[in-house]
């Protein structure tokens, strides 16, 4: 990769007690995800999937913060091309405008999140510190959260003058009135609030979050497989046929609108409101906001 920073270990996998653990390990940016590590999270979850040792996948992110969102910083990289796994697309490194952000987020966002949703396994995501907006993404497509005392999550895009992230979970993860509380005020909603609405499972100290969850998923792991993978599959489909799946392609083309509508105005497809103005509102959350 042609850039000044390195994408070497950007996802660390290590196998223990039958808990595949991958780990995102970019601490020093809070664990943005630009695309090198969005693959290398593939890659992981296809090497987790495809051992017959792994009866459990979880997500965790080393350092204080689990993820601070897609990367919009300097070590952003999603001006290159990149495989396209999740769904049958034109390279969007190609193609302009709205035509290069559909397709990319098509690939790299909704279709990554719906694609290890359904991992035949199942996944734990690992949360401590901030779980901001692509990193909400990512805790979404888990099966279970599990979050420290000390997390704490939230979705600022409409702030930044759109309708919400990608996979657009919220009314599901959370409640419509909850979600609408999230999205509207653009503030950070703390773990026991998160546990509270049902979108975590547990919390637990700081300090024993990696226990709770290893013995969580050891439990699991002595479950039948197969039952495992046919009651998530229950689980999604009946989630899917509430309407889940195509609320979230309403939402996806809806957050487009305001990706052009931004561009059009300015130039940049993130308008809304400017950062001071974002600092003044409420707390703006970690510096890498999600878009
Ligand atoms: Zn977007």
């Amino acid at each position: 990769m042609e850039a000044s920073f390195s994408n070497e270990g950007i996802v660390e996998y290590e196998v223990i007690d039958r808990i595949a653990f991958v780990r995102m390990n970019r601490p020093d940016v809070s664990n943005a995800q630009n695309s090198a590590m969005t693959y290398a999270l593939d890659d992981a979850f296809q090497r987790a999937v495809n051992d017959d040792n792994v009866a459990v996948i979880v997500l965790a992110g080393n350092g204080k913060h689990f993820s601070a969102g897609h990367d919009i910083g300097p070590t952003r990289d999603s001006h290159l091309p990149f495989e396209r796994r999740s769904v049958l697309y034109f390279d969007h490194s190609t193609r302009e405008a709205a035509e290069l952000r559909y397709s990319r987020e098509s690939e790299a966002y909704l279709g990554m999140c719906r694609r290890w949703a359904e991992i035949p396994k199942p996944t734990i995501a690992m949360v401590q510190g901030a779980c901001i907006a692509g990193g909400l993404m990512l805790a979404w497509s888990c099966d279970f959260i599990i979050a420290s005392d000390d997390a704490f999550f939230s979705d600022p895009t409409v702030r930044m003058g759109i309708s919400g992230v990608e996979y657009f979970d919220h009314p599901w993860a959370l409640n419509p009135r909850a979600a609408k509380e999230l999205l509207f005020t653009g503030d950070r909603f703390p773990a026991q609030r998160a546990y509270e609405l049902g979108m975590v499972n547990h919390i637990v100290p700081r300090e024993s979050l990696e226990t709770f969850t290893r013995d969580l998923g050891s439990r699991i792991a002595t479950m039948p497989r197969f039952a495992l993978t046919l009651a998530k599959k229950a689980v999604n489909l009946s989630y899917d046929a509430m309407g889940r799946r195509t609320g979230m392609d309403a939402a996806f083309g809806l957050h487009h609108l305001a990706h052009a509508h931004n561009a059009e105005l300015t130039g940049d497809i993130i308008g809304g409101m400017d950062v001071k103005s974002m600092k003044l509102q409420g707390k703006s959350g970690a510096e890498r906001d999600d878009k």
